[in-house]
């Protein structure tokens, strides 16, 4: 890290650029050539090329992903589930077990359970907020620990402190998805995670333009997953380093602006005669509230709801939205909602959307930069009987 910008909104202009400054360019130019003058001397994972993750490109990348989270080191790869993927075949091998967070970002979830299993990679799900069931699900094969930051779609806050305290005690591998939360509202190595992975499709990059991921850490597990990730291929393409370099610039603006509408948003939203409940961990009845007022910097740019009337007033909700855009995914600059049932949570049973508490009427909201008036006025209209 360098110690020279201090605060994350210096760093996210000047952390990790090039110096001295490629023909005066102030911008980062795109380096688009996947290879490079041949020099002597260089071992296979050094030699410069775009799948070696060491093009100029990545490496403004890095260094100023690690700056952002106080963390020795970082990688950017072609998607987050190639950061998903890339790191837990890094962290386990075959015959290995680790301990999983049973509410997943769905690809993730799939990967875990479709995947691991044929390369003899065992886990087991575990409540990420209660501690005291951990310890009967550690096996002698336990290697890591894997939790997402703040579960999607509703919001529950993980016991962050409590996951980190198990893995130092039992050897394990603490990796954490912090996309939800994002360096701005959360650093997760200043709390002693091992890893902290990105999908940077989502709030780093901030345009809904690119796909992309990152995983951040020790300078040693970061080189472990780069080489797996040399082997297995999934590299960031150039000139979408050159896009999410430049989306990060405007990041803390951003999120800062995301959290101040979501909480106006979620405060309009519990004070809706309408409005069944609200997941949002900003406001104070919410259970994971007092954790996340003392583990994050922000609460957020993610809300979901339900609606008293049911799936008829969810249907007539949807359609009557006129600034908010319909649409799966999250962390843009405009305000996106979706029905995780029918979008994000598609490929969950009846039964497994009933035990992870997932309504068919749950809406949820990926706040934007707009106006909060402006969606607040939009939702109001949305939402009248
Ligand atoms: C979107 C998302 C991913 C997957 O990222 P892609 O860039 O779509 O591969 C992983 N984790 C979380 C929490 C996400 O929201």
């Amino acid at each position: 890290m360098d110690a020279k910008y201090g605060s994350m909104d210096t760093k996210l202009i000047h952390a990790g650029e090039i110096s001295p400054r490629i023909e005066g360019a102030i911008t980062l130019p795109v380096f688009q050539t996947s290879t490079y003058e041949f020099e002597e001397g260089l071992g296979y994972h050094d030699i410069p090329y775009i799948r070696m993750n060491n093009t100029p490109n990545h490496l403004a990348l890095h260094q100023k992903l690690a700056a952002l989270e106080n963390a020795e080191a970082a990688l950017v790869t072609a998607s987050g589930m190639a950061a998903i993927s890339t790191a837990l075949l890094a962290v386990l091998s075959s015959g290995d077990h680790f301990l999983v967070q049973d509410c997943l970002y769905g690809g993730t979830h799939d990967f875990i359970t479709q995947d691991l299993p044929s390369l003899n990679i065992a886990h087991s799900f575990i409540k990420g907020s209660a501690p005291e069931t951990w310890k009967s699900k550690l096996r002698d094969t336990t290697r890591a620990f894997y939790v997402e930051s703040l579960t999607n779609p509703l919001l529950e806050v993980t016991d962050l402190e409590s996951v980190v305290a198990f893995c130092r005690e039992n050897g394990l591998t603490a990796i954490i998805d912090n996309t939800f939360t994002t360096p701005v509202n959360f650093r997760p190595a200043e709390v002693g995670f091992d890893l902290s992975i990105h999908s940077c499709s989502k709030y780093l990059n901030g345009h809904s333009d690119i796909v992309g991921g990152a995983v951040i850490g020790s300078a040693d597990l970061v080189k472990k997953v780069t080489r797996k990730l040399n082997h297995l291929g999934g590299s960031m393409d150039p000139h979408a380093c050159f896009l999410l370099l430049r989306g990060l610039r405007t990041l803390a603006l951003r999120v800062r602006c995301q959290n101040r509408n979501a909480l106006q948003i979620a405060r309009f939203l519990s004070q809706h005669p309408e409005v069944e409940n609200v997941n949002y961990p900003g406001l104070e009845n919410h259970p994971g509230h007092d954790r996340a007022a003392r583990l994050f910097d922000g609460f957020g740019g993610m809300i979901s709801f339900e609606l008293k009337g049911g799936i008829e007033a969810v249907e007539r909700f949807t359609d009557r939205l006129r600034l908010a855009i319909i649409a799966p995914s999250l962390g843009g600059i405009e305000t996106l909602v979706t029905r995780p049932a029918t979008t994000s949570h598609a490929g969950m049973s009846h039964e497994e959307l009933k035990e992870a508490g997932i309504t068919d009427t749950l809406v949820r909201i990926s706040t934007g930069i707009e106006a909060p008036e402006d969606l607040i006025a939009d939702f109001n209209q949305a939402i009248s009987p």
